[in-house]
């Protein structure tokens, strides 16, 4: 245990080596290159569970087309989420529109120099909130995420859960005092610089690290264990039977998609139509081949569109966890017999009441009844997917779908 005195030499060694570290090995990162907090904003939230690598393009995509407030606060929500489509996570892409109205509406445009309206934007959580005051105003608001707890946790031997609402608390009011005066902006920076590129879950590189001198955790030999960080709740697995219809006639060569209803999981995204199979865990995809295809058949008449479609065969298995779900998807190839007709290329096929709840519950065929949200169907070409946006794991079936055809 440190004393006081030796406990404040280890804080002012932290803060300045850190900074000086920083300021000879920071990456040159395209929203580092200027303040602007709206793409500070935007790369925070981008670069929440995923790596700057995959971040880089994205955001430079995203600003080009959504170069102000303004931009995204008025372009239609599919063009925000196609530009968001293979990051995931897309309830953090709606927020970011939901909240870019509420700044132009609130505060004529611009993020306000203010913590506590920077915190009542929707989807700006602490974490975002200290990124955006810190890095972009120079405030001394701490940033804290997993990252920065790593790094606290074995600097100063911290052995508390980091998953407990009390270690977050004062890991939040450790991080604020190690901010050197009128240097938040580059402290958190380089905080956040030191956990991503030396004090990494695995393996950290104590031997070029910075402050490895007066490393607690490192000194003890915890580095490899620290964090605590008790275990979340693993997601819970669904398994879905999926349906690739291929058209006939006029729609030769596209394939029938769905758009999910406006609330829930994938809220208004595209993607192949489904059903749950019941299946427990641990039985696979769930019930034969045989069965599953005749309960898809089955669906795409009454449940969805239709489409009279014969079945060809299973096409592939895929896998998605979400936060919450892992969803495990039999995929089978069908073929339309009866495809109405679409109108002006792959316009809206139909139009069938589904509930909602049906696509997010995990058992029981999609309900009808009138007064739930409409869901629509359409046939689209490999172009049209360029203007769809799509979860993930539908876009990888889809793109080997049409690579194969
Ligand atoms: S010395 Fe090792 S454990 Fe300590 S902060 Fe540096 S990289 Fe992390």
């Amino acid at each position: 245990m440190q004393d006081s005195k030796e406990l404040w030499q280890s804080k002012l060694f932290f803060s300045t080596e850190l900074l000086q570290w920083y300021e000879r090995s920071k990456r040159d990162l395209p929203w580092r290159r200027h303040r602007d907090p709206y793409y500070i904003w935007i790369s925070e939230i981008m670069l929440q569970q995923t790596r700057v690598d995959t971040v880089i393009p994205y955001f430079q995509r995203f600003i080009e087309r959504f170069p102000t407030i303004q931009d995204l606060a008025e372009a239609p929500e599919e063009d925000v989420l196609k530009c968001w489509e293979g990051l995931g996570y897309y309830s953090r892409a709606r927020n970011l529109q939901a909240a870019a109205r509420q700044v132009v509406e609130r505060h004529g445009g611009a993020v306000p120099d203010n913590k506590a309206e920077v915190a009542a934007l929707k989807g700006v959580g602490p974490y975002t909130t200290g990124a955006i005051m810190s890095i972009a105003f120079n405030r001394p608001e701490p940033a804290v995420d997993g990252n920065v707890m790593r790094v606290l946790s074995r600097y100063f031997l911290i052995e508390e859960d980091i998953m407990k609402t009390a270690t977050r608390t004062l890991m939040e009011e450790l991080a604020t005092e190690l901010i050197p005066e009128g240097r938040a902006s580059d402290f958190n920076q380089a905080l956040m610089e030191l956990g991503a590129l030396v004090c990494t879950p695995k393996s950290p590189q104590c031997l070029i690290c910075p402050v490895m001198a007066r490393c607690a955790g490192r000194l003890e030999g915890a580095e490899e264990r620290l964090p605590v960080k008790s275990k979340a709740k693993p997601p819970r697995p669904e398994y879905r039977l999926v349906a690739l219809v291929e058209g006939d006639g006029e729609n030769a060569g596209r394939v029938l998609v769905r758009r999910r209803p406006d609330t829930g999981l994938l809220a208004r995204m595209w993607e192949l139509p489904h059903i749950p199979a019941d299946a427990a865990p641990g039985e696979g995809a769930g019930l034969p081949d045989g069965p599953a295809m005749d309960r898809l058949t089955a669906a795409l008449v009454e449940a969805g569109p239709g489409v009279m479609a014969r079945p060809v065969g299973p096409f592939l298995n895929a896998e998605h966890t979400f936060s919450h779900i892992h969803w495990n998807l039999r995929v089978f190839r069908f073929s339309a017999e009866n495809a109405p007709a679409a109108k002006g290329g792959g316009a809206v096929l139909a139009a069938v009441a589904e509930s909602a709840a049906a696509y997010d519950a995990g058992s029981g065929a999609a309900s009808t009844s009138a007064a739930e949200p409409l869901v629509e169907y359409r046939w689209i070409t490999r172009e049209d997917m360029d203007s769809l946006a799509f979860p993930n794991v539908f876009l990888r079936i889809l793109n080997r779908h049409f690579e194969e055809a």
